[in-house]
């Protein structure tokens, strides 16, 4: 027993650490690549800029609770009925009003491993039990996570593609896997990354989940869109999943910048998914580059790509904060490196193509 008498925490929080975001890193000649948090390599267009700038006019009052501009601008975009839509603080706050709405302490919550790290931390925190089913191939195994679900399963994580390999799992899969789950148990299609999707037999959460009133697609503008610094994410679902995540709004949490910004860069879709091609081109030459180099790389559908690394992976993060290039190290196991601009890019390939390597 320690001595000191300190306030009294949930035990919950001795088990787990904060979440760890990317680093910024650089090198000694003062060059700094940040390809650690799949970021957009590109600053806001001039029209998301001039509408950021009109509503920090307005900062003295509240943002619009019911965010109904946005909530608008987005059942449009996607062609649902605005009740369909829910908003949060970036869709890991949405992740986490889905768990308040349906977690509590005997519940389990089914997430593949690894997956996006927010899942085991917001798990946790709810109260539920997290469930974790590992990854096959470095793709998720929906056939081993149907089995996992239980009576007392409430909400299935499935990220399309998968962070932070890339992987996806295809059409006819997902059916057979959404088939199998219990209509009382939700599923909820992580899409962060669907804009960068090119392989056609990878469904479209928002074409999948009419006929399915347990599955909710999740979509954030913090990727393609170009807005992490914002935090604005959302839910797709039916007008009852959707309606119940809304109920669980921290009141305010999308504010009035973000919502100004959410609108501006739907209407500048076009612009923002030329982008996005150009990020598409560079995964490609980036995975090709590394594959010429005898590196195994996971076909990605992502902005971003996975080395196995194994017990070296902190010795290749190293390498790269050295180059002034920050990656994504899970220790003992891989790299996620973000797709960046061509110059980040190459120095990225310099430091693998120089790194000692076995495939
Ligand atoms: C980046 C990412 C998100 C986006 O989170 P925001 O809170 O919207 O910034 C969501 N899910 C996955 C799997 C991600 O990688």
């Amino acid at each position: 027993m320690s001595d000191v008498t300190t306030p009294r925490f949930r035990s919950v929080l001795d088990r787990f650490v904060a979440y760890k975001p990317g680093k910024v890193v650089v090198s000694p000649e003062g060059r700094s690549f940040k390809l650690s948090s799949n970021e957009s390599p590109h600053g806001p267009l001039p029209s998301v800029l001039d509408a950021i700038g009109e509503a920090a006019a307005n900062v003295n009052r509240y943002p619009d609770n019911n965010a109904t501009a946005l909530i608008e601008a987005i059942a449009s975009h996607c062609g649902v009925p605005t009740d369909h839509v829910a908003v949060g603080c970036g869709s890991v706050g949405v992740s986490q009003m889905l768990l308040e709405a349906v977690a509590e302490p005997g519940a389990e919550i089914v997430y593949a491993w690894r997956s996006f790290e927010a899942y085991p931390l917001l798990v946790a925190l709810s109260g539920a039990s997290a469930v974790q089913v590992p990854l096959r191939d470095e793709t998720h195994d929906l056939a081993a996570m149907a089995d996992a679900i239980t009576e007392h399963t409430r909400l299935v994580f499935v990220c399309n593609p998968n962070n932070p390999t890339g992987t996806v799992v295809r059409r006819a899969e997902i059916e057979r896997f959404l088939d199998r789950v219990p209509a009382d148990c939700l599923v909820v299609l992580d899409e962060a990354y669907r804009e960068y999707v090119r392989d056609d037999e990878v469904p479209d959460g928002l074409a999948m989940y009419g006929d399915r009133p347990n599955l909710a697609v999740l979509r954030t503008f913090s990727k393609a869109y170009g807005l992490a610094g914002l935090r604005i994410g959302y839910l797709v679902a039916h007008p009852l999943v959707a309606g119940a995540i809304r109920k669980t709004f921290l009141p305010f949490s999308v504010n009035s910048v973000a919502q100004a910004a959410g609108v501006a860069s739907l209407a500048a879709t076009g612009e923002l998914l030329a982008r996005v091609e150009d990020t598409v081109k560079e995964r490609e030459r980036v995975r090709d580059a590394l594959l010429a180099d005898g590196w195994t790389v996971p076909p990605t559908e992502a902005n971003f790509v996975w080395l196995r690394l194994g017990d070296r992976t902190t010795e290749f993060s190293e390498a790269c904060d050295a180059q002034g290039v920050s990656v994504r190290p899970f220790a003992g196991e891989g790299a996620r490196v973000s797709i960046g601009s061509p110059e980040e890019n190459d120095a990225f390939l310099a430091v693998a193509h120089s790194f000692p390597h076995g495939g």
